[in-house]
């Protein structure tokens, strides 16, 4: 006998894991280079240079056993320091090193943070659609329920919507952004909106946490485009980083929780990350890579090609006459089917080797996700296959 929803879960890909394992056998069966596969979010471009150096300084300055050993399972703590000081210089945030907690990336995050938020079984979850659809997996492994919410005609957040769904059961509110599917960066005056109407429901009922999912923070292309930094707006939040995309380390499973000193109870919060980091195994995030990211948090690889995939693809397609969503930031493209169902759409796409995600499990039936993280070269063999599916649907093509 086993776990039937952990069976549930093992022995079915998700739909975006699904296409990038059809990428790989499709690719077997007509040539890699034939295949254009937008299915996945795995940075196409270098970490930084700074990340080999200090991976080198480190491997030549530090004592073996200590530079492999056990670091505290919140993390070293000169590491936390680094990282709490930036947040300072950075974001103008007075962070407490001793309320930062080192994980395996954000998926170690969210899961340590809802399960130390979750304090009863049916306890609930707000999210907005579009949204990443590990949150279901994450949420429903803490015993909690996912509530999802709609966005507003941009794909910002809904605050009517919001309001409405507070009641008792919520502990949190999950936000994204930049965002994973539509590269939407949310806006200064949405989460100060959200923020207020957070701090009337928490002074009223229990305090209802903001868990910023932020693995694209540093990944945004125009000048004018600002990330927010969400604990200079709303006292309760929780942040759930991950140096996965930024610095372009998605296999060495680095990130951290930040719990904000200004937070309701942010000491017991805290404690009850450390227990939750125990209970799911989680301790002592790998030890190298904590003091690589310390030593290079805030950097990044060279966005300029993600900008210049982003340019090439919006243009190609809203050209072909696609509606598109326009990305501020992260490395997804957001696009809507002509035939309003996503589904059927990636099936037609495929005739022309183009592997686009389907929204369904985004929360949005109606779009398909194209991951530009890609060499640009890609892109520009791709424009082709898409203007012969634009022309299938009478657009311009
Ligand atoms: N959250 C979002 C929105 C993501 O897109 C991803 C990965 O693609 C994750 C979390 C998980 O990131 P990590 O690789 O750091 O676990």
């Amino acid at each position: 006998m086993v776990n039937e929803k952990a069976y549930a879960l093992g022995s079915k890909r998700s739909a975006i894991r699904e296409l990038f394992e059809y990428a790989k056998k499709r690719g077997a069966e007509i040539g890699a280079e034939n295949v254009f596969d937008f299915s996945i979010g795995n940075p196409s471009i270098p970490a930084p240079a700074r990340v080999h150096a200090e991976i080198e300084r480190l491997m030549q300055e530090m004592p073996s056993v200590e530079l492999h050993g056990y670091t505290s399972a919140q993390g070293d703590k000169s590491v936390r320091e680094t990282i709490a000081d930036n947040m300072l210089s950075r974001f103008g945030f007075a962070m407490d090193a001793d309320l930062l907690y080192m994980t395996c990336g954000a998926a170690a995050s969210l899961t340590i943070t809802l399960n130390a938020l979750t304090a009863e079984q049916g306890d609930e979850f707000l999210v907005f659609a579009p949204f990443f659809p590990e949150y279901r997996v994450f949420v429903e492994g803490a015993g909690a329920k996912l509530v999802v919410l709609p966005a507003d005609e941009n794909l910002q957040p809904d605050l009517e919507a919001l309001k409405k769904a507070l009641n008792p059961k919520v502990r949190g509110v999950i936000i994204n952004s930049p965002n994973n599917p539509s590269g939407v960066v949310y806006t200064k005056e949405k989460l100060e909106g959200m923020a207020a109407i957070l701090r009337a429901h928490s002074e009223t009922y229990s305090t209802v946490y903001l868990i910023s999912d932020e693995p694209y923070r540093e990944l945004v292309y125009d000048e004018s485009t600002a990330v927010t930094f969400p604990m200079n707006v709303y006292e309760n939040t929780l942040i759930c980083y991950s140096y996965s995309k930024a610095l372009s380390l998605p296999g060495e499973r680095i990130g951290y929780i930040a719990v904000s000193p200004k937070a309701a109870d942010a000491k017991s919060v805290y404690a009850a990350v450390c227990g939750a980091g125990r209970m799911l195994g989680f301790v002592c995030a790998p030890a190298l890579f904590q003091r690589v990211v310390a030593a290079c948090d805030g950097l990044t690889g060279e966005l300029s090609v993600y900008r210049k995939n982003r340019d090439l693809l919006y243009k190609g397609l809203t050209d072909c006459g696609f509606e598109c969503i326009y990305p501020d930031g992260a490395f997804y493209l957001f696009m809507k089917t002509p035939e309003g169902d996503a589904n059927a759409f990636c099936e037609r796409a495929k005739k022309y080797e183009l592997l686009l995600v389907s929204g369904e499990s985004f929360g949005a039936p109606e779009y398909v996700r194209i991951a530009y993280c890609v060499a640009t070269e890609r892109i520009e063999k791709a424009l082709p296959a898409f203007a012969l599916l634009a022309k299938e649907y009478g657009l311009r093509g």
